[in-house]
């Protein structure tokens, strides 16, 4: 089944919201094997909405579309769909009796714009929205789809879920399911790995696809399964792939590298702190982004300056005028201080020049060096990482959350 994905409102056309709805939707039907073959994002107006219903009509036989849902004048997209597929609006009952329960438990009363809401295409089909007032809508043609969902993600994403998904396995049981199975690796450029990888790739059985995904210094490398291919063929080639580049390999799964670390950690009962100078902090942030990390993390010191590097972690004036900030020496006493003074097991230290200005011959832009002080001694390395800021402390990031799991280990 081909599908497309239609996203409304202006504010995805001015760039002031960006469209996450179409990626998440994307993966949603990309599981149970169907293809988005089109992702398209129109202004609120009639003549824009019809045309792009046209044009992707022509092309797929599911189309989704979100936003322009809602009770006020700029939401024009059931008016327009009421247009388009010849139906007119009436009360639907259902509807009308949920968002009187919804309103019943909110601060603000239901007035005469929300009452809009259970004014419903007749002769669609009208999923529940349970966490929403505006419907969610199904015009089932007679090989073809479409179904309009808010805008808001959060009501998009359970409406998704619960509702339009078991709704299209039930209309079309011949949907099937895509698995994917994700590894990362670090240390080899991609053009590298590929070399590596060309017999495997070459000899996987149809209806294995393997992907390549770069992100910060890191590829993760995807093995998809589509059709008919079996659980255990998959594990085998998945198998098979650590194998070969099992001198790369950091991680098995899919999940975010600090969720390994924490998984690290806590299978030792060790606790680890951060000193962070030129990442000021995003690795903290990674480390606390996920509930839990209490138990292993225990706190952070941003040492931008070389006055805190000296009077907070301790080092000595005379190794910082004479090394530099970003020096071996240096990081090694930042992990070393913050890992004295916050009492932890681990302790990673962060010090580069994240530019754009400040890079000299020597130590260029991109330059960093991370220190990791552990139970057995402390240790850095030195890492060029590109020429842009966000680019530099977000690879600088995963580097050291990749250096403290091998040491871990
Ligand atoms: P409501 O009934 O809540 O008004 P709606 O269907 O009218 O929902 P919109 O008003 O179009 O939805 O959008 C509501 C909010 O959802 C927007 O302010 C925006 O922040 C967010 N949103 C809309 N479309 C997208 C999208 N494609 N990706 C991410 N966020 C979006
Ligand atoms: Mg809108």
């Amino acid at each position: 089944m081909r599908a497309e994905i239609i996203t409304i409102g202006d504010e995805l056309l001015i760039g002031q919201v960006v469209d996450t709805n179409s990626a998440w939707i994307s993966q949603r039907l990309n599981e149970c094997g169907i293809e988005v073959h089109q992702i398209t994002s129109v202004h609120d107006d009639r003549n824009h909405i019809v045309q792009a219903l046209n044009e992707a009509f022509t092309r797929a036989d599911l189309i989704i579309t979100t936003g322009g849902l809602g009770p006020t004048k700029d939401d024009i997209t059931k008016h327009v769909l009421c247009e388009y597929f010849r139906m007119k609006l009436v009360e639907s009952p259902q509807v009308k009796a949920h968002i009187e329960q919804l309103y019943a438990s909110r601060p603000e009363v239901l007035n005469r714009l929300t009452a809009t809401q259970w004014q419903v295409p007749q002769g669609a089909t009208i999923l529940p929205n349970r966490v929403g007032s505006a419907p969610l809508m199904v015009f089932p043609m007679r090989t073809k789809t479409l179904v309009s969902l808010p805008g808001v993600p959060y009501e998009m994403e359970i409406g998704i879920t619960e509702q339009v998904i078991p709704y299209l396995r039930q209309r079309f049981p011949s949907l099937g399911v895509v698995e994917h199975r994700t590894i990362m690796v670090s240390g080899i450029p991609e053009s590298s790995l590929a070399i590596l990888l060309s017999d495997y790739e070459a000899s996987l059985p149809k209806g294995l696809h393997l992907a390549y995904l770069p992100k910060d210094g890191t590829i993760r490398l995807r093995l998809s399964s589509y059709g008919e291919v079996p659980t255990q063929t998959l594990e085998e080639w998945i198998d098979q792939l650590q194998f070969i580049v099992h001198n790369y390999l950091i991680v098995t799964d899919d999940r975010p590298l600090e969720l390994h670390v924490a998984d690290a950690l806590n299978a030792h009962k060790a606790t680890l702190a951060t000193a962070e100078s030129c990442t000021g902090g995003k690795l903290a942030s990674l480390l606390t982004r996920h509930s839990g990390s209490s138990s292993f993390f225990r706190g952070t010191v941003v040492a931008y300056s070389n006055d805190v590097k000296r009077d907070v972690l301790g080092i000595p004036e005379y190794d910082l005028q004479r090394f530099g900030a970003v020096s071996e020496p240096v990081v090694r006493w930042m992990a070393e201080g913050v890992r004295r003074i916050t009492h932890s097991d681990y302790a990673i230290a962060t010090s580069g020049i994240a530019g754009p200005t400040g890079g000299t011959k020597e130590k260029p832009v991109g330059t960093v060096w991370i220190g990791w002080a552990t139970p057995n001694g402390t240790d850095a390395a030195c890492f060029q990482l590109g020429k842009l800021r966000d680019q530099i402390t977000d690879r600088a990031c995963q580097k050291a959350l990749i250096g403290l799991l091998e040491r871990i280990r």
